[in-house]
């Protein structure tokens, strides 16, 4: 049994918290949002008042939080983990940031003593609730080593990427190609169409071909040819389309950060920044076809 500090109880932070007390964890949790602080104390947690609280007397942290900026104010600072936890606690954060801020922030643990690793996920909501989540995991081998037992309770796939920044490092790049295979399997269903050509024949021989991919495969865009694809039930539930512009933003950080151009990056942040402006946001991203195709 470890003692965990649990901060961030969102979409994907409360499944999480109730996969770790299910498998026996003892769990201090805190969200500046009251009701899924209550709805964790439900499953099992104790509510703490305050990022503080929760750091203090576990044995590890982990959080879960929306951006970059979010993470610094749970980190850093008089009232942040940092200056709370106990000394050897072992600290994970698992929110999708920018990867400047997560190496700053490691390196501001590191600073005081502690050891530090960032852990994105993919998998998205369902693969939160059904322990099935990917890490993609920055930080020492000692401390990957440490995390792993807890991680492997949350998720399927745990992969160590190399030192600090490198977990968010992959999980950008993962994404970027995403949202352009995305863009890419969307533009050949339309033209498709265009051409003649039924969605089902087109994926059988896309799904089949040098064109296969893991977004015309499992995650077409078109609804029939794949089942479980959102563009079944009209595009709801799945990964929204603000989330993905908020990763390929990320990759473009990244990019110019580096001094590395990336086009084919930089124009999918703009197709999906354009889909978000017409008010598409909460659309799963493959909605994307939609547009592409003239619906939307
Ligand atoms: P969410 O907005 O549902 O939850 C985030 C929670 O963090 C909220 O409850 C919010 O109140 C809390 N929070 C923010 N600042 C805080 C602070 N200072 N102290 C305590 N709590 C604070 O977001 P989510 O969907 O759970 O996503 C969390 C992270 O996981 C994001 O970085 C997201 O990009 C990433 N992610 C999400 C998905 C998905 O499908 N939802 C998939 C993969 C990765």
């Amino acid at each position: 049994m470890t003692k965990i500090g649990f901060i961030g109880l969102g979409n994907m932070g409360l499944h999480m918290v109730r996969n770790l007390l299910a498998a026996g964890h003892e769990l201090k949790v805190f969200d500046l949002a009251e009701a899924t602080v209550a709805a964790a104390a439900e499953a099992g947690a104790s509510p703490a008042g305050s990022v503080a609280e929760a750091a203090k007397g576990v044995e590890v942290v982990i959080s879960m939080v929306p951006a970059g900026k979010h993470v610094k104010a749970v980190y850093l600072g008089d009232q942040g983990v940092i200056a709370n936890a106990d000394a050897g606690a072992l600290l994970v954060d698992c929110s999708t940031i920018d990867v400047a801020t997560a190496r700053e922030v490691s390196a501001a643990a590191a600073d005081a003593g502690f050891e530090m690793l960032d852990a994105p996920v993919s998998g998205g909501v369902g693969g939160a609730e059904a322990g099935t989540l990917t890490f993609m995991v920055g930080g020492s081998p000692e401390a990957f080593a440490r995390v792993s037992p807890l991680l492997e309770i949350m998720g399927k796939n745990i992969i160590h990427a190399g030192g600090p920044g490198n977990g968010e490092a992959a999980k950008i790049c993962n994404n970027m190609m995403l949202a352009i295979s995305m863009i890419g399997a969307s533009e050949i269903f339309a033209l498709g169409r265009r051409l003649g050509l039924e969605d089902q024949t087109l994926f059988d021989v896309a799904s089949t071909s040098s064109a296969r991919c893991w977004s015309i495969d499992t995650y077409c865009p078109v609804p029939g040819p794949v089942p479980t694809s959102p563009a079944n039930r009209d595009y709801e539930g799945g990964f929204a389309a603000a989330l993905m512009l908020k990763d390929v933003l990320l990759s473009q950080e990244a990019a110019q950060d580096v001094g590395l151009d990336t086009p084919l990056g930089a124009h999918a942040a703009e197709i999906y920044t354009k889909f978000a402006d017409k008010g598409h946001a909460n659309m799963d991203f493959s909605a994307i076809f939609k547009m592409l195709n003239g619906d939307l």
